[in-house]
């Protein structure tokens, strides 16, 4: 009783920091904008605060922190007191330092080790009894773990952190006491470190050129909004970075903060909920969005509002780390203030209606400043970190009973009990890509130690196994379960379908066979690795390599590009050995050569057999293209993820952007330019942004230190312009080739390039990004070559394409026929025609809109090609099954007239489609 009383003086007597203090009332518009848990800072002789560090108090217009700086303002808070620990997270792909700082009271702050062990104990409760459980529970403390800024236009979260920090550092109130002792908070006050910086450089050059906004080109390295839907792929350095941290204290909540909607929404989603996620994480969700909705009501704050937002479906959020794992993934979206600015409210009657998720809705006509954002976030921030310090032992022990419940759940009849990945497979490679991502995840993978039969599935020696009896095993499931959203669902806030073996063209296999777990397996501790050979090398007079679209085979041929590849036009065999259309014949000469091809065959996983005469079959040379990647400055998201995949593997190329293709003579330095997808209209892309003001450069200078580390221009406004579609028709003429993908191939249709293609309207069609069943309409095509008859494909939505099937006169002069067909699009890949197989995972409605329709169409101009992909071949590193349709562009880039059809029906199948199992 003595200790409270004393702690209750101590916290009267605090005095307050009064000139901070004051600032914080100024800064923010109206009373009503604050609690008074953040409407005053208390002072402290020792902790230096923000005004004192940085020059100036968070929320003051005008005034953004780079990252070095914030960076800097948490070193001297951990020199400053025991309660605050700054720890390395990573590095950025620029090499900016991302950190998580931990804040503690003292005692705990001494023993983060063993807080540690105790949640990561607790993490696996294979390894645990329910008494040894329960010991930990009442040992621990649970993990609270608060995320800044990963979207970089998003700028208050880093402001508010660092004011956050020095407030559960220096602060004696009951509450600050209460999460001090109870619960371990970690700050990272900014994710997107690299990203910062660059929207820090873009809003001081605006203060200072009529406020003028830049729009922020780029992000990280690869992505820029995307870099919160990288959780299922673990891609970018950010994402990794995260989980390392997620394995360093398994936290019980990862709390994201962004900014979009007025004024605090907090996460619960609509529904439907992803089927991975654990019943009670979904109440946990609720339990948080309704203390913090209830206590920032009572507080008089309007605009505190969950539900309406965000649905809960897709696990590649960034705090699906959190989610996947047993713990609580959850963000805010709190109220932008543009920067650093304020601004009239003035929202649509949807942001402000009553709602029985929304009585007490956001309000227009008040002034609105970056204040008032880091007043909402960090009050609720302090509220939620305040229930989870009160509750600790029970949010630990529900983290613990999760993972009782993914165990059980991986042999309780309700789903399959494991996942079969057959080593032995036409992509080999990628199967055990796909393995090494489960590792990643730290989903544990074994092998066959023996073959056995378990369920209806029969498993090989050396094959891969993934039991789902362990802690993570309901993430592994949804990876690899078939996602069915339903059509009266509410809208999806993102992909709908992401079914992982469809997308990565990989066979596996559910058993629903408890037996399986006493199966002869063996633990995976290393990442598994197909070994390449050179067979049959002695006396070769070439060496073959079967198309087996894997990306090895692009990546080997721009390897050796000084050595002569040639591609066979049709099947053909050897010995008994049977090889299809686009296998690849490299004759032999000499040891080096064989040497070279050993080496690069064993590093790719590749299988090449040396073979004693060259094949008597039709072929053509695969001469190595001079590659083009072309950007928009408009935005980089889609091209990113594009540039991400050809980085990754090797793939050379020369980066280009729209302002390039003016340039006549610059285009003659390629013969392949890939333009991926841009989420503007055509006439965005084609013009640009409105020439009007002074020019906007994008490029480093003394105001702008983080612009230009990939591209530089003096002004970004101009598009491709006229004049540039114009200069790129005729390289398309004169024999160059160009990929568009998506909505962007809208470009060339609309604007004449793309002859006898159009897009058709979508009616009632939902097909909001899933995985489709495509087939092949074109066997002969180079760009199907090594594709079995059906395939998983991404797309979404759009673009419907539509191509001329008109027919000729049957009495007209054949060469004139043969000239026009070579004259007429290609359709190389279409949606399945019938629409009842035509979905395999996510949400379609009215197909019959989409089927039949082409997914990928080769269109002549003149002598050259222009690739249209309806569907997204690298969506976000996760549809290496169709990889290879953009990279045997690059292969046979000018062969691709080879067998074009003389048929002038283009449009209806070939072949009868089959509905067959998609995969190798
Ligand atoms: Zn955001």
């Amino acid at each position: 009783m003595f200790d409270v009383l004393l702690l209750v003086a101590a916290a009267l007597q605090q005095p307050l920091d009064t000139l901070y203090t004051r600032k914080i009332r100024e800064l923010t518009t109206e009373p009503r904008f604050n609690t008074e848990l953040t409407d005053h800072l208390p002072a402290h002789s020792a902790i230096p605060t923000p005004l004192q560090a940085l020059g100036y108090v968070p929320g003051e217009p005008g005034r953004l922190s780079y990252v070095a700086d914030i960076t800097r303002y948490f070193r001297l808070l951990d020199a400053a007191s025991p309660r605050l620990t700054v720890f390395e997270l990573g590095t950025s792909d620029e090499g900016r330092p991302m950190i998580i700082a931990a804040i503690a009271d003292s005692a705990t702050s001494e023993h983060l080790d063993r807080y540690r062990a105790i949640t990561a104990a607790l993490a696996d409760p294979r390894r645990l009894t329910a008494d040894s459980a329960a010991r930990l529970v009442a040992a621990g403390k649970p993990i609270y773990w608060a995320t800044g800024s990963i979207h970089s236009p998003e700028t208050g979260s880093p402001e508010m952190l660092m004011e956050l920090a020095y407030r559960l550092v220096a602060g004696e109130s009951p509450l600050l006491r209460q999460i001090r002792e109870g619960v371990i908070t970690l700050i990272t006050p900014v994710t997107e470190v690299d990203g910062r910086d660059r929207m820090v450089d873009i809003y001081r050059w605006s203060k200072a050129h009529q406020n003028v906004r830049p729009p922020l080109v780029y992000w990280g390295k690869y992505t820029a909004h995307d870099n919160n839907r990288d959780a299922i792929v673990l891609s970018q350095v950010l994402t990794r970075a995260v989980l390392r941290g997620f394995f360093d204290w398994h936290p019980q909540v990862l709390h994201d903060l962004h900014e979009s909607v007025p004024f605090l929404y907090t996460s619960t989603g609509t529904g439907p909920y992803n089927k991975g996620v654990d019943a009670i994480t979904v109440n946990e969700w609720h339990e948080l969005a309704y203390h913090e909705i209830t206590e920032l009501t009572k507080r008089g704050l309007p605009g505190v509002w969950a539900h309406n937002f965000w649905d809960g479906w897709a696990p590649n959020y960034m705090f699906w780390v959190a989610n996947g794992r047993n713990a609580i993934g959850r963000f805010y979206e709190t109220y932008t203030s543009r920067g650093a600015d304020c601004h009239t409210v003035d929202l649509p009657e949807r942001s402000t209606s009553v709602h029985w998720y929304r009585p007490n809705p956001p309000i227009n006509g008040v002034r609105w400043c970056i204040r008032n954002n880091i007043n909402y976030q960090q009050s609720a921030l302090l509220l939620a970190l305040h229930h989870v310090s009160r509750n600790g032992a029970r949010y630990l022990d529900q983290f613990y009973r999760k993972g009782v419940r993914a165990i059980a759940r991986g042999t309780d009849g309700r789903g399959p009990n494991a996942f079969h990945i057959p080593a032995a497979q036409a992509r080999r490679v990628e199967a055990a890509a796909l393995v090494n991502l489960l590792r990643l995840h730290r989903i544990e993978v074994y092998r066959a130690a023996r073959g056995f039969t378990a369920g209806d599935v029969t498993v090989a020696a050396g094959d891969y196994v993934v039991p789902l009896n362990q802690p993570y095993g309901p993430l592994a499931e949804d990876l690899f379960s078939r996602q069915d959203y339903g059509p009266d669902d509410p809208r999806p806030y993102d992909d709908t379908g992401w079914t992982l073996q469809y997308l990565r063209n990989v066979a596996l296999h559910a058993i629903s066979d408890t037996t399986v777990f006493r199966r002869p397996l063996t633990l995976l501790t290393e990442d598994a690795r197909v070994a390449g050979e050179l067979q049959d090398a002695a006396r070769a007079a070439a060496y073959l390599i079967a198309p087996t679209t894997e990306t090895g085979l692009a990546q080997f041929r721009f390897a050796l590009a000084d050595v002569r590849m040639f591609a066979s036009d049709d099947s053909f065999a050897v010995g008994p050995r049977r090889y299809g259309r686009g296998t690849t014949i490299i004759p032999a000469a000499g040891a080096d050569l064989e040497r070279r091809v050993r080496q690069a065959a064993e590093s790719l996983g590749l299988t090449v057999i040396g073979v004693r005469a060259l094949p008597d079959v039709r072929r053509h040379e695969l001469e190595v293209p001079r590659v083009g990647l072309v950007h928009s400055w408009l935005r980089t998201q889609d091209e990113g993820w594009v540039r991400y995949a050809f980085d990754r593997l090797g793939i050379p190329y020369t980066y280009l952007n729209v302002h390039h293709l003016k340039d006549r003579a610059r285009l003659k330095e390629f013969d392949v330019l890939v333009f991926p997808h841009v989420n503007n209209n055509p006439q965005q892309i084609v013009n640009g942004l409105p020439m009007v003001g002074p020019p906007v450069p994008w490029r480093k200078s003394a105001e702008t230190p983080n612009l230009g580390v990939l591209d530089s221009t003096d002004d970004l406004r101009p598009g491709i312009g006229l004049d540039g579609l114009d200069a790129l028709a005729d390289w398309l003429a004169e024999g160059g080739v160009l990929l568009a993908e998506g909505p962007t191939t809208a470009v060339f249709i609309e604007y004449g390039i793309a002859r006898g293609v159009t897009i058709e309207r979508a009616r009632q069609l939902r097909a909001p990004g899933a995985v489709f069943r495509a087939s092949v309409r074109d066997a002969g095509s180079p760009l199907t070559y090594g594709y079995p008859d059906t395939l998983a494909v991404y797309f979404n939505q759009a673009p419907l394409l539509e191509v001329d099937t008109s027919r000729v006169p049957e009495d007209q002069d054949p060469a004139i026929t043969r000239e026009q067909a070579r004259m007429r699009p290609r359709v190389v890949l279409a949606f399945h025609s019938k629409r009842d197989s035509l979905r395999l995972s996510g949400l379609l409605v009215a197909g019959e809109e989409l089927a039949g329709k082409p997914a990928v169409v080769d269109v002549p101009v003149g002598r050259g090609h222009l690739i249209l992909f309806a569907i997204r071949p690298f969506w976000r590193w996760q549809t290496q099954g169709s990889f290879a349709l953009a990279f045997n562009a690059l292969l046979h880039w000018n062969d691709l007239d080879i067998d074009w059809p003389m048929d002038l029906q283009p449009a209806a199948p070939r072949v009868a489609e089959s509905d067959g199992h998609v995969g190798p």
